[in-house]
């Protein structure tokens, strides 16, 4: 089934929550993950609070409702600040100045004076019963294929405890994850289809990949939220896989169409994705009750000097890319290009097909714009025709000797006006006999002419249908 997503009114956003590699965010316990035997276990039992609004939230009510009793399981790289029987540490540095340059390389404006905040955890896998959260930057964006997508807030925040068994009457968490920095993104609802969504978090998830966090299954977690026009937000929890993303996407569009056409009403609910691409109902979703200040810390503030200092150590991405591009032939100019439209991953797919660093270069950023600029259509649509598949199959034909190089632009040009890609890479076989005979009779007939002159006659004598480099070699054959 196709899905027609601007007919259904999609509204979807990214939440991408993942963890940096240094010591905790509130105290110095390593951020280690244990699999041995835990050293204790301590039980509580969750209540409900009254959030800043002073009404209780739906959602830990109904966690409290069904009065689950909790173990936390400690160890010696644990202390009394993950048992919240201790006041938090002043925010780890390191992990701050993580999560500026990520909101830096995301082009996101930082806060420069912030309440670190409470947020009401409803599962028990916080031992205080909330998470500590604050925002770092706002406004920020990635590029995408489908234009800019706007990320409304960065956020750096603790990691719950580690699920490590949940029944319906009891739950047992590890206090090994509690509190290991996380840097959360949070993007408008720009995103446009299942594709889409995969294609974000992927570009979101390479920038993140250059600054120093953790790698590995349960580092990078990622959570959709999707409604349909008109209808109440549903969050997918829990993708670890992109691969499995455009299948849960599609299931819960379906899912929810279904109700919709079957004339139910919905409610907004988060739901827990499994690895078949299905999803289960979790629990309602939060309300607006859930936060409220940390009393115990103080305002958070990000002077103009460490952002300087963020500024001038960014991940090498960007100055390592550099030179590895400068050593390997591509100008100057096209690099600042490339930096510049953020096309650095399509650029290094492309170069996977073919060695002329230069010509990669010129396919994805100049010829596109310089074919916007004549058919007077906006770049974001020949980027969304001429997109990267289409350029490598345009570069592999060229490999192939199909087409070329002096073809490529002419190919370029006729996939944008709507030729299938096979037809763009065919042109009028000339035979190589026969396209001889005809220049050298055009030299025979003006002898004495220069090379660039003969050449202004074969291209007009051929209307522009033969490859310029083909010709020149004959003509330096003929014309001596
Ligand atoms: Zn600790």
């Amino acid at each position: 089934m196709e899905l027609d997503y601007e007919k259904l009114g999609l509204k979807s956003g990214l939440e991408i929550h993942q963890q940096l590699d240094t010591n905790k965010l509130f105290c110095n316990c390593p951020s280690v993950l244990r699999t041995d035997e835990p050293d204790f276990k301590i039980t509580r039992k969750l209540h409900a609070v009254a959030g800043e609004s002073g009404k209780i939230d739906k959602a830990a009510a109904y966690q409290a409702s069904l009065d689950k009793e909790f173990i936390y399981q400690g160890y010696d790289t644990t202390c009394l600040i993950e048992l919240d029987e201790e006041p938090p540490h002043e925010i780890n540095k390191d992990a701050l100045k993580i999560a500026l340059q990520i909101s830096i390389l995301l082009n996101a404006k930082i806060i420069p004076l912030t309440q670190i905040m409470r947020k009401t955890v409803i599962d028990g896998s916080n031992t205080s019963g909330f998470q500590r959260t604050v925002m770092i930057a706002k406004e920020g964006y990635v590029n995408t294929t489908h234009g800019k997508v706007r990320i409304a807030g960065i956020f750096l925040e603790e990691d719950s405890a580690r699920p490590i068994m949940r029944e319906k009457n009891l739950a047992v968490y590890r206090l090994d994850r509690l509190g290991i920095p996380l840097v959360e993104i949070a993007t408008y609802p720009d995103i446009k289809s299942a594709e889409h969504a995969k294609e974000t978090a992927l570009k979101i998830g390479g920038i993140l990949r250059s600054c120093r966090v953790k790698r590995g299954i349960g580092t990078i977690r990622q959570d959709i939220n999707i409604s349909l026009k008109d209808r109440q937000r549903v969050e997918l929890k829990g993708f670890q896989d992109p691969k499995i993303m455009i299948k849960t996407f599609e299931n819960e569009i379906k899912r929810q169409k279904k109700l919709i056409d079957s004339g139910n009403t919905m409610e907004a609910e988060v739901r827990n994705c499994l690895a078949n691409g299905e999803s289960e109902f979790l629990r309602p979703m939060p309300g607006a009750a859930r936060m409220y200040p940390e009393t115990d810390l103080p305002l958070l503030k990000i002077s103009r000097n460490l952002i300087n200092e963020v500024k001038k150590n960014l991940p090498t991405l960007r100055s390592e890319t550099e030179k590895e591009l400068k050593e390997k032939g591509l100008s100057q100019e096209m690099i600042k290009l490339l930096l510049k439209q953020n096309k650095l991953e399509e650029f290094r797919e492309l170069t996977e097909v073919t060695d002329n660093l230069q010509l990669a270069g010129k396919i994805l950023l100049i010829i596109p714009k310089e074919i916007a600029t004549r058919e007077k259509i906006s770049i974001i649509k020949i980027n969304k025709i001429l997109n990267k598949d289409v350029l490598a199959f345009v570069l592999e034909s060229l490999k192939k000797k199909k087409i070329s190089e002096s073809q490529v632009k002419q190919v370029l040009e006729k996939i944008v006006k709507g030729e299938d890609l096979d037809k763009a890479i065919k042109f009028e076989k000339q035979d190589s006999g026969i396209i001889e005979e005809r220049i050298m009779k055009i030299i025979k007939e003006k002898p004495g002419l220069s090379m660039n002159a003969y050449m202004g006659l074969i291209m007009k004598e051929f209307k522009g249908k033969i490859d310029g480099k083909q010709a020149m070699e004959i003509i330096q054959k003929f014309a001596k």
